[in-house]
């Protein structure tokens, strides 16, 4: 079996590496307690204390109730739920429309396309040059039959980080439910529900370390989720089906880890965050993607005019590099990134996108590889390009 260990693996906004912490705490319910939560014989219990352990952890990190915890299967899951959580509820039974972002995860924008077919009204806010929607936006678009505001925490393709707090108190003192979509932002930025003026919120384990297949949908006391699945009373009849103990129980070590360590990681991987920016900005006719100041730690995502990202993608790929050329979901589906489209990217420029997601695992001697990976490839593919020939010749304009 091939190990991505002697890459440099920059992709950790499709996935992280899961945690020899979150991996200890799976091994017990993978390897000999199997029991069903449900089962009321002791090995049932077993696996229900361990449930309960791990719902208990993950309330104080977040600093809610274990109530207000639902167990999904992901991020998706999650963000599907909490759309309809909203829409479903009582209280807006007579409210018919939605405020959410043109830049938000295909997880919400698809349940939204969805629900447009029906009877919601559904309006997507325009995305700044930097990336930030401002709260002033928000303000503006709800009405009357507002019955849900969903705006993610950060922003899986271009890191920048949205002012959710100044957001959610608008909704709040409308009466509008708040949703925000903050599996990029979990582990790494502080989240704190005691205070966040925040409805729902969807997470996922394996963008901070943990296992693939589990994430959390937190919903505030009073709000009831709205079960996809039909079936058994799991999760207090919000989710139906056999809990994935073993991944529960690594989602909560890995929360744990990220929350104990997140101002050390956060400093060293902004540290080569910055380093990998100011190296990549010194290619001509390039243009970083996103806020400079508001952005995650890890992300660095850039246009560089007259290449293909994936083909950029392949070459470092072949020098030992994992990288992106946007959301994963969006990989070789031809389509350029709708991300980069809302931020106003001519088509051309989007599909020169490459994405560079780090962590603290990566080192200095990482990114000036990385750097120097980058330069060359560029140079490479555009000495090859015939678009870039015109404009180097004065045929045709450059963008940038
Ligand atoms: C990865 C991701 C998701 C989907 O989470 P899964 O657990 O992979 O289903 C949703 N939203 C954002 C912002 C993401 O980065």
């Amino acid at each position: 079996m091939s190990g991505i260990t002697d890459m440099i693996y920059a992709d950790n906004a499709a996935t992280t590496k899961l945690s020899k912490a979150a991996l200890d705490a799976m091994m017990p319910y993978l390897e000999h307690a199997y029991g069903n939560p449900s089962s009321l014989h002791k090995e049932g219990q077993i696996a229900r204390r361990a449930l309960d352990e791990a719902r208990n952890d993950i309330a104080d990190i977040l600093n809610c109730s274990t109530q207000e915890i639902t167990f999904t299967s992901g991020g998706t899951e999650a963000n599907n739920q909490a759309i309809l959580t909203a829409v479903s509820d009582q209280r807006n039974r007579e409210k018919k429309h939605i405020v959410s972002t043109a830049f938000e995860h295909h997880s919400v924008l698809h349940m939204l396309k969805k629900l447009k077919r029906s009877r919601f009204e559904v309006t997507l806010l325009d995305i700044p040059q930097d990336g930030i929607i401002r709260p002033q936006q928000v303000a503006e678009a709800v009405r009357d039959d507002t019955c849900l505001v969903s705006v993610m925490h950060a922003n899986n393709e271009i890191g920048s980080i949205q002012p959710i707090d100044e957001i959610g108190q608008i909704c709040r003192e409308r009466g509008i439910m708040f949703h925000t979509d903050a599996v990029q932002s979990a582990g790494h930025l502080p989240i704190d529900l005691g205070k966040n003026p925040i409805d729902l919120l969807s997470l996922s384990a394996h963008k901070f370390h943990g296992p693939k297949g589990i994430g959390i949908l937190y919903a505030k006391r009073g709000i009831h989720p709205a079960n996809l699945l039909e079936g058994g009373a799991q999760e207090r009849g919000h989710r139906s089906g056999t809990e994935n103990v073993a991944a529960i129980a690594g989602m909560a070590a890995a929360l744990n880890e990220a929350g104990r360590n997140m101002n050390e990681n956060t400093a060293r991987t902004a540290h080569l965050r910055d380093r990998l920016i100011r190296g990549l900005e010194t290619i001509p006719h390039s243009i970083l993607n996103g806020s400079k100041e508001n952005r995650l730690p890890g992300n660095v995502n850039f246009c560089f005019e007259g290449i293909e990202g994936e083909t950029l993608l392949l070459l470092l790929d072949q020098e030992g590099i994992c990288a992106s050329s946007g959301s994963a979901c969006s990989a070789g589906s031809l389509e350029a990134s709708h991300v980069l489209l809302a931020l106003g990217r001519s088509r051309e420029l989007a599909f020169g996108s490459l994405r560079l997601t780090i962590n603290e695992e990566n080192n200095e001697e990482d990114i000036d590889q990385i750097i120097a990976a980058v330069k060359e490839g560029v140079a490479r593919l555009r000495e090859s390009s015939p678009i870039w020939h015109d404009k180097l010749s004065g045929r045709k304009e450059y963008y940038l």
